[in-house]
C-alpha cells in the first residue's frame, strides 16, 4: 500500500521541547525506545511510518527536522535521552540567537538558514511515498520560531503550496514570558500565520500554566510541565492518522471538519480527564457525558477567552477525540445531550457543526507525566468565534501599550523590518476580529461561498 507521511518541523526552543515532547509520547504509544528500536521486534502496533522512517527493520527514525538559530538547545538533544533516535543531518542550528526579535529571526537569521533548511525537507520529503503535509511546532513569543517559522511557513506556501500545514502555535504568558517585545513577535508571527497555516492550535501558556497549577497541584509549573499536557493533546488528535489504516484518514481533514473561512483558523482546544497524579482518586470514567460536560468547561481549555458565554460564545465547527472503549452510539447520545443543553452553539451558517473521533487505543500515560492514568479520555478541538478575545488580551492590548510609547520599535527597524509592518500585522489582527464578528451576525457569507466546504460524511 502507498503510504501517505506527515513531516513534523520544529523551530525554536519552544518548538524543538514541545515536538520532542511529543516524539516521546508518540514513542510510548508505539513501545519505541530512546534509540528509536521497536521495545517487542515486528509488534505492528498501529502505522508506524505515517510519522516514522523505517530506517532498518524495527529501527524507527521521526521524520523531523529541529531547526534553531543557535545551538544549545539542540546539543542538549544531541546529549539528552533521544540521542540516538534523530539524525544528525536533520538537527540543524545556527551560532547565534534571534535575540527574541522575529525581525532577526526572519531577516538575518532566517537569511543564513533557509537554504539548508529547504534541502533538509527535500531530503525528508524524498524518503517520503506521498507525504500529507506538515506539522509546525513553536512559538510566537520568542525570535526563532517566531521569525525563522514565519519565512519556513513563505517557503513551504511556495515549495509545497497543495500540502497541508497545521501549526501548533505557542502564545505566551506573562508567567513563563521571557521578553518584553513578546507582544511584537506574537503579532507579527500572527500576521503570517493567518495566510500561511491551514489549521493553527493556539496553545496559549497562560491557561496550561493555570490548569497546571490549579487541576494538577503543581507548585512552580514549567515548560515542561506545560509540554506534557500539550502532548496528550496533540497524541489523541493524531491518533487516527497513527492507528488506524482507514482510507480516509489524512491530515486535510482538520482542515475540512474544522475550518470554512480560511483566515478563521485558530483552534481551541481541551481534554478532560485533568485530574492530579497527587489527587490519589480513581479515574476510570464510565459516563461519557461527564466526561465530555468536563471538556467543555473553560477551565479544561489550553485557551483563556477571560469569560465565555455559551450562548454568545458560538461554534463554527467542534471535533472531539474519544480514545479508550467508547461507543458510536454512547458519542452520539453526548453530542445530542450537548446541543439540548446549549453547551455547544454552533454558528447558524455555514454549519460545518460536529466531528466525532472514537479510538479504542488510549493514550500513554508516562512515568514523568503530572495526570493520573485514565481508562478513557477526549480532547476538543474547536474553532469557537471568541478566540480574538484571547488575542485581545495575550497579544493585542500589550503591543499597542508598547507601540503608543514606541517602545523597542528600533530593535525592528535595526534588523531590516520598516515600522509599517508592525503596523500592518496590528491592523490584520483588528480585521480578524472583526471577520469573527461578521461570522456571527452572518456577514462573511456572500464573500466566501465558494469556500465552504461541503462534506458531510461524519457529522452529526
Ligand atoms: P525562540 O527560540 O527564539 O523561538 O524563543 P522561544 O521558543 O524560547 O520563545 C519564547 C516564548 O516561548 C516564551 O513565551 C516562552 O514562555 C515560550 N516557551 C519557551 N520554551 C517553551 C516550551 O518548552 N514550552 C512552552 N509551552 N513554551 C515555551
Amino acid at each position: 500500500v502507498e503510504m501517505k507521511e506527515v513531516v513534523t518541523i520544529e523551530v525554536g526552543q519552544a518548538g524543538l521541547q514541545l515536538g520532542n515532547t511529543v516524539w516521546e509520547q508518540y514513542c510510548a504509544e508505539y513501545d519505541i525506545d530512546n534509540a528509536g528500536k521497536q521495545k517487542v521486534a515486528n509488534s505492528k502496533n498501529g502505522e508506524f511510518r505515517v510519522f516514522f522512517e523505517e530506517a532498518t527493520s524495527d529501527q524507527f527514525v521521526p521524520r523531523n527536522l529541529a531547526i534553531d538559530s543557535e545551538p544549545s538547545v539542540i546539543e542538549e538533544i544531541k546529549t539528552g535521552s533521544f540521542a540516538t533516535m534523530f539524525k544528525n543531518e536533520f538537527l540543524l542550528s545556527g551560532n547565534e540567537d534571534a535575540a527574541n526579535i522575529f525581525a532577526r529571526g526572519y531577516n538575518s537569521i532566517g537569511r543564513q538558514m533557509i537554504d539548508d533548511v529547504n534541502d533538509r525537507l527535500r531530503k525528508l520529503l524524498d524518503m517520503c511515498d506521498n507525504m500529507m503535509g506538515f506539522m509546525i511546532y513553536h512559538s510566537v513569543g520568542g525570535g526563532t520560531g517566531s521569525g525563522l517559522g514565519s519565512l519556513l511557513l513563505e517557503h513551504l506556501a511556495v515549495n509545497y503550496r497543495k500540502k497541508a500545514k497545521i501549526g501548533f502555535e505557542v502564545y505566551p504568558s506573562s508567567n513563563l514570558s521571557t521578553c518584553m517585545v513578546e507582544p511584537y513577535n506574537a503579532t507579527l508571527a500572527t500576521h503570517w500565520l493567518l495566510d500561511h497555516t491551514d489549521v493553527s492550535l493556539v496553545l496559549d501558556n497562560e491557561a496550561i500554566y493555570s490548569i497546571c497549577l490549579n487541576k494538577l497541584h503543581i507548585s512552580k509549573p514549567d515548560a515542561s510541565n506545560v509540554n506534557r499536557l500539550i502532548a496528550k493533546v496533540i497524541s489523541s488528535m493524531t491518533s487516527s492518522l497513527r492507528f488506524k489504516r482507514e482510507l480516509d484518514a489524512d491530515l486535510n481533514e482538520y482542515q475540512t471538519n474544522l475550518v470554512s473561512f480560511p483566515r478563521l483558523h485558530f483552534m481551541t482546544t481541551a481534554m478532560s480527564p485533568l485530574i492530579s497524579k497527587m489527587d490519589n482518586v480513581t479515574t476510570d470514567f464510565n459516563d461519557i457525558q461527564i466526561l465530555t460536560g468536563e471538556c467543555l468547561n473553560p477551565a479544561n481549555w489550553l485557551v483563556q477567552y477571560t469569560t465565555f458565554d455559551p450562548l454568545e460564545d458560538k461554534y463554527m465547527a467542534i471535533s472531539l477525540y474519544y480514545r479508550g472503549n467508547v461507543q458510536s452510539k454512547e458519542a452520539n447520545h453526548t453530542v445530542q445531550w450537548l446541543k439540548d443543553q446549549n453547551k455547544v452553539v454552533l454558528t447558524e451558517f455555514p454549519v460545518t457543526g460536529f466531528k466525532i473521533g472514537l479510538d479504542e487505543i488510549s493514550a500513554a500515560i508516562l512515568e514523568t507525566d503530572d495526570i493520573a492514568a485514565f481508562n478513557k479520555n477526549v480532547v476538543m478541538i474547536s474553532n469557537n468565534t471568541a478566540i480574538p478575545r484571547m488575542f485581545n488580551k495575550r497579544v493585542i492590548q500589550n503591543f499597542d501599550v508598547l507601540y503608543s510609547q514606541q517602545a523597542f520599535i528600533h530593535w525592528y527597524t535595526r534588523e531590516e523590518m520598516e515600522e509599517g509592518e508592525l503596523t500592518e500585522a496590528r491592523e490584520d489582527l483588528a480585521f480578524l476580529e472583526k471577520d469573527y464578528k461578521d461570522v456571527l451576525i452572518e456577514r462573511l457569507t456572500d464573500d466566501y461561498t465558494d469556500d465552504i466546504n461541503t462534506t458531510d460524511e461524519g457529522y452529526f
